[in-house]
């Protein structure tokens, strides 16, 4: 499979080249020159397939070529540990996808695309230098996903004392290939010294530095998995899937667009956004207008220039997509009246970020928006990681073993000022 960028077809990139520079040369984002589609037998027997098994079916067009057959199943094997559950709620399915080692969805994409790092540097000899910024949950992620991964080391910056203790732990609790650098400024501060360290020819030369950025396509890809997966499990008397996507840079939406086109059995998604409402604004007024960030409860979805618009718009038209795609926005109130009424009436308890998708299908289905259909919510988040938020509304929840496993570790930073000389002398120190 070859990729090029969004704002230019001319060049087209190999599955690594792509994964290694994360962004395009010209700033674009990197997209498949086709979305594979899926056998007929593949389609019809995905409801006796384990998670797994659907995750090489998934993947394997979109690194053939790159990656060997036996190698992408062992990268499947050790990066799907655990299972997407479709658990029951009322009326409604769960899809939890918290179930991995920092109980949030972006363990899947982080898990893969550590394991195709480092299947790509067997036989280098100096290691690979992953950088990121953060502003809390990407770090935990991306540090847990690469954790003794071999042949790469992780450098993760996030603003000191601006992240949750939980969060904190997550990043710079590890120890071992992952290396945490408080940084004495702000998430925009951390951002700004990875982009520079990036471009720095001299420290380029003594590193090979690379990022792990969410619009990475290697981590995009492997979150098609779950919507093929769940759409699988679903039988042909239930009505078509409908799946609600909390959304925040999009990316989780793209993902399950691609699943349905190649072939898995949707009939619509919803782009269920906080206030932060650029995408829902583009599909009601056909004028896409990115906005300042507007702070909320469900921050992991705070983007008001969602990045992955692009990618979606490269692929589909805005009549597509509106035909595709119901758009909704919920508000900060509305959100925690949901995550009440869904646990009173339901005894289920959602986190804020799978609140705001919940929330998104009531509002549609009471504008007449939508009919009929299975209506599955992604839970993008274990609720026991925003329990300041949860628990005044729906009660104590017990953190899976993972969070209490965490909380336990002891934080291990360096801590720099904002300039780029600091993060220089740390990175070039042997
Ligand atoms: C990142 C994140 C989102 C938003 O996903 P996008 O792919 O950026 O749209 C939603 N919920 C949680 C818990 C997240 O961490």
């Amino acid at each position: 499979m070859r990729y090029y960028s969004t704002r230019n077809r001319g060049e087209s990139y190999c599955f690594y080249e792509a994964l290694l520079r994360g962004l395009a040369p010209d700033g674009g984002l990197f997209v498949p020159e086709e979305i594979p589609r899926f056998r007929p037998a593949v389609v019809s027997s995905l409801g006796d397939m384990g998670f797994q098994e659907i995750a090489y079916e998934t993947l394997h067009p979109f690194v053939k070529g790159d990656i060997p057959d036996a190698a992408l199943q062992d990268m499947v094997c050790g990066a799907f540990t655990f299972d997407a559950p479709l658990v029951p709620a009322g009326e409604r399915l769960v899809l939890e996808l918290f179930h991995g080692p920092t109980a949030a969805f972006k363990d899947f994409g982080a898990r893969f695309m550590s394991r195709a790092f480092a299947y790509f540097r067997q036989g280098e000899s100096r290691p690979l230098k992953i950088l990121v910024a953060t502003s809390g949950d990407t770090g935990g992620a991306v540090a847990s996903g690469f954790y003794g991964v071999d042949g790469v080391s992780v450098t993760v910056l996030y603003p000191k004392g601006r992240v949750s203790p939980l969060q904190e732990r997550q990043i710079a609790g590890l120890g071992g290939n992952i290396e945490a650098v408080a940084v004495e400024g702000s998430f925009d501060d951390c951002q700004r010294l990875v982009k520079t360290a990036l471009s720095d020819s001299e420290l380029n030369k003594l590193l090979a530095l690379s990022s792990a950025n969410s619009i990475n396509i290697a981590r995009l890809i492997p979150q098609a998995v779950y919507y093929v997966a769940a759409a699988g499990k679903l039988t042909a008397a239930d009505p078509p899937a409908v799946f609600s996507v909390p959304s925040g840079n999009l990316g989780n939406l793209t993902a399950g667009m691609y699943a349905m086109k190649m072939g898995a059995p949707i009939g619509l998604f919803v782009a269920a956004e906080n206030s932060n409402r650029a995408f829902d604004d583009y599909l009601a007024t056909r004028n896409f207008v990115p906005r300042p960030t507007v702070t909320t409860i469900s921050n992991a979805m705070d983007v008001g220039a969602p990045s992955n618009f692009e990618r979606l718009s490269s692929h589909w038209s805005l009549d597509e997509l509106r035909r595709l795609v119901k758009g909704a926005s919920v508000n900060d109130s509305d959100t925690k009246s949901a995550m009440e009424t869904v646990f009173k009436d339901c005894g289920y308890v959602l986190d804020p970020h799978s609140a705001v998708g919940w929330q998104a299908l009531t509002v549609l289905c009471e504008s007449g928006t939508l009919s009929g259909g299975t209506f599955v919510v992604l839970a993008t988040a274990h609720p026991a990681k925003f329990s300041d938020i949860v628990e005044p509304v729906a009660g104590p929840v017990t953190p899976p073993p993972c969070l209490q496993e965490a909380m336990g570790r002891t934080v291990s930073s360096v801590t720099i000022p904002p300039d780029f000389q600091a993060l220089n002398a740390l990175l070039r120190k042997v």
